[in-house]
């Protein structure tokens, strides 16, 4: 259900929102094939209007020449009408397909510009200084045996890990804890499907097309999870998120429980009084990281599997904005109760990618990679995700319906498209990052932040093993 009408008459705002977005769009396209596809459209109808005319003249009695010219040209409209019809189909996936890279419109207080614009709307804590000479965070996991990257590139290939010991209980902690917290705020705890149709991703504003990266030049990460990638032999720059897809099936690993909890209400119609309707979901997610190289790929900082916990909500397009704040208000509380140092972003166009309105980022220090590092995201995708998913709400009206109103109206008027928001409580491997980085001591211990003792039978100090 993307507004192709609403989208011609506001041309020039679309083709500056794709601009500033660093998006691959091809607006002029997507308008040329949606004037044929009206067009197209206009003369089905009229072929059929015509096959009905001729039916209903059939009705009567003729002269049995009159009848068979009328025979005749029944057959021929209906031959015709095939064809058309099938044109039509195909000029409509078509449409659609490339309809699907127009990003979402852009929130008018978003810094315009690429990462570099992005704006700290929120700082927390400070670095901590040490007086010892600091390790990161591969040194100290191999000191207190919690890693295992060597068997893991031999079984699996780079960046995977097996943890170990009390990195266990460290990730089952951050998962437990973040799912109570968060549950206790209203929002229905879920466990994902890890594997969906690629038509939900696409849905979600993901495009799974294309895996193959020998197809192209070049990839360029703007966002994760999205890449721009050059093609070989068109030379098209097209903009992907990069998922495993499954061989001989239409399915792919999610990369982020966003897929399958957005897909959870597809093409249904919402009760209002349901609204909103909060989830935090745990599942892994799968990311091939294609194009992703440089030096924050040391470690657990980019994996192609992790654990993480993400909230989700479908609300009233009135209080998405209220919901953003929200969020972002969720995950800031979370991690400065572990005690991190972090700064919260708005983040800019360019960053932004498809489905986003509005994206906040949490980057929080870490010591021993020496930067900060994103370990959130939290964004409002308005109506991007649920027009093309297909979920829809019925507001009730403010006022009664009035006592001659029909059967049905009276329900409570037309349906609009909810909107969607997402947003990362607990993306585990960074987490483990900062807490192994950032709560070091002299002797190679490691302090567990208090919120996370109750998740791992009390243990307060991780410490070397002799
Ligand atoms: P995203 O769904 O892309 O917004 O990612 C959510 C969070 O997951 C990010 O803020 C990171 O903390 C984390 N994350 C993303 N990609 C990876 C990766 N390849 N390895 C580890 N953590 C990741």
């Amino acid at each position: 259900a993307i507004d192709f009408k609403w989208i011609r008459d506001n041309r020039d705002a679309v083709a500056d929102n794709i601009r500033s977005k660093n998006s691959a769009a091809n607006l002029d396209l997507v308008l040329e094939l949606y004037d044929q596809y009206l067009a197209l459209q206009k003369e089905v109808e009229r072929l059929r209007a015509e096959r009905n005319a001729v039916a209903n003249k059939m009705k009567g009695k003729q002269d049995p020449s009159v009848r068979q010219a009328l025979v005749e040209e029944g057959k021929n409209l209906k031959e015709a009408l095939i064809g058309l019809e099938e044109d039509l189909v195909e000029l409509t996936d078509k449409l659609q397909l490339e309809a699907q890279s127009i990003p979402n419109a852009t929130h008018p207080d978003v810094p315009v510009g690429g990462e570099e614009s992005s704006v700290v709307r929120k700082e927390v804590g400070s670095q901590r200084s040490f007086n010892f000479t600091i390790k990161d965070h591969l040194q100290l996991g191999k000191e207190l045996d919690l890693f295992d990257f060597d068997a893991a590139a031999e079984v699996s290939g780079s960046k995977f890990y097996y943890l170990k010991n009390e990195a266990v209980l460290l990730e089952m902690a951050l998962i437990n804890w973040a799912i109570s917290e968060v549950s206790k705020k209203g929002f229905t705890p879920l466990i994902t499907p890890e594997i969906v149709r690629s038509s939900v991703v696409e849905k979600c504003g993901f495009q799974p097309r294309a895996q193959n990266t020998q197809d192209y030049l070049f990839t360029l990460q703007v966002s994760v999870p999205y890449f721009l990638f050059l093609r070989k032999d068109t030379f098209e720059v097209i903009v992907l998120v990069v998922v495993y897809s499954i061989e001989n099936s239409d399915q792919c690993l999610i990369g982020t429980a966003e897929i399958p909890v957005g897909g959870i209400h597809m093409d249904s119609i919402l009760l209002d009084s349901a609204l909103p309707l909060k989830y935090v979901a745990y599942s892994h997610c799968f990311r091939t990281e294609a194009g992703a190289a440089g030096a924050a790929t040391r470690g657990l900082y980019r994996v192609h599997q992790f654990s993480k916990v993400e909230m989700f909500i479908f609300c009233r397009p009135e209080e998405s904005d209220k919901w953003h704040e929200e969020l972002i208000t969720i995950e800031e509380d979370l991690y400065a109760s572990l005690g991190l140092h972090f700064k919260t972003l708005d983040m800019a166009t360019g960053d932004l990618g498809a489905p986003a309105y509005r994206k906040f980022d949490i980057e929080a220090w870490m010591p021993g990679l020496e930067r900060y590092g994103e370990i959130s995201s939290a964004s409002n995708c308005t109506d991007y995700q649920s027009r093309r998913l297909g979920i829809r709400y019925r507001p009730t009206p403010s006022e009664p319906p009035p006592a001659n109103a029909k059967k049905g109206k009276a329900a409570g008027g037309p349906t609009q498209f909810v909107h969607t928001l997402n947003a990362t409580a607990v993306a585990v491997p960074r987490l483990i990052v900062c807490i192994l980085e950032n709560f070091q001591q002299d002797d190679g211990s490691i302090v567990i932040p208090e919120p996370l003792r109750p998740f791992m039978g009390g243990l307060e100090v991780l410490s070397p093993k002799s």
